[in-house]
């Protein structure tokens, strides 16, 4: 009746609202939460899936925001990419992490890594590089004990600018990883055209291929490509013992998911494999 669909497009406007104005005060609290330093930064270790020891961390940002209590990475990174803030909130997480990077070199193990991940809007400052070897050089940390993570929708910009800062860091030594992995599209022409060191499989495929023969085939076709042309390769949300033995399995030199740790506080990075790093 009209009645019904009267009160269904109520029901509906109002939940729009409730969304829009929950996208208007991430994107509002975002520059205060700058200003007062709201951000923290976890990190998820990557184990080696041969024995099971942390070869590295990648650096996860949290936010526990005064006006609108914890707010989730997945909801704020788009606005952070939207209003600008990402630029600043990018730099403090590359800061924070290369320092926590070399702390556990100097405690832990010297060859631990660390991953940052970083949004294309990062790549189109002009001081992007500079921004890095300051970094680096701060914490003390080799070009090469850092991996930048990017996704398909960096490359997608495809301008001289993202292109030559991709080049000039990996001639610093910094190494590059393909994040996401099967989930973009004209993923195969990127490996071809960028320095990438490391690719990094989709969770759902990694999840998917324990019950879906098409999943299987993917990953094992990917780990086949990405050993053909030399190059890491990190299988993420890896949560249950039966998908570290298939990808062990396969080669698959790396995993990363709550079957080995919870993204965690640098002070609580597994120092003790066996112990530590299987949670
Ligand atoms: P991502 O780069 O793909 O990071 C991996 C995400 O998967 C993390 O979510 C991590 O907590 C989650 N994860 C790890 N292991 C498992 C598992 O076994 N099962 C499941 N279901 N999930 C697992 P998180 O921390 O919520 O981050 C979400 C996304 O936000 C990241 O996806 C990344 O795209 C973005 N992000 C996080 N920190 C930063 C940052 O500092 N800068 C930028 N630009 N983006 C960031
Ligand atoms: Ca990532
Ligand atoms: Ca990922
Ligand atoms: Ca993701």
């Amino acid at each position: 009746s009209r009645r019904a669909a009267g009160n269904g497009y109520r029901c509906f406007t109002a939940g729009m609202n409730a969304a829009l104005v929950r996208r208007i005060n991430i994107e509002a609290a975002l520059h205060e939460a700058v200003a007062n330093a709201e951000f923290r930064v976890c990190y998820q270790p990557i184990v080696r899936l041969s024995d099971n020891r942390p070869a590295g961390g990648e650096a996860l940002v949290r936010w526990d925001s005064a006006s609108l209590g914890r707010v989730r990475p997945d909801e704020f990174i788009e606005a952070a990419e939207n209003n600008g803030t990402i630029v600043d909130i990018g730099r403090t997480v590359l800061q924070r992490a290369t320092a926590a990077c070399a702390r556990w070199r100097a405690e832990i193990d010297p060859a631990l890594r660390i991953s940052v991940n970083v949004s294309p809007q990062q790549f189109l400052v002009p001081d992007f590089v500079a921004t890095v070897t300051r970094a680096l050089a701060a914490a003390g940390l080799p070009a090469s004990a850092l991996e930048i993570e990017v996704t398909e929708t960096v490359l997608l910009h495809e301008s001289a600018t993202v292109n030559q800062t991709l080049t000039k860091l990996s001639n610093l030594g910094v190494r590059l990883a393909l994040d996401d992995f099967g989930t973009g599209y004209a993923c195969l022409s990127y490996l071809y055209d960028h320095p990438f060191h490391t690719l990094k499989i989709d969770k759902t495929f990694v999840q998917d291929s324990m019950t879906n023969a098409t999943a299987r085939k993917l990953v094992q076709a990917s780990l086949r490509m990405a050993q053909e042309l030399g190059l890491d390769v990190v299988a993420e949300g890896v949560e249950t013992e039966e998908q570290r033995a298939f990808l062990r399995d396969l080669g698959c030199d790396y995993g990363q998911g709550f079957l080995f740790a919870r993204p965690l506080p640098a002070t609580d990075f597994p120092g003790d494999a066996g112990a530590g790093a299987v949670a």
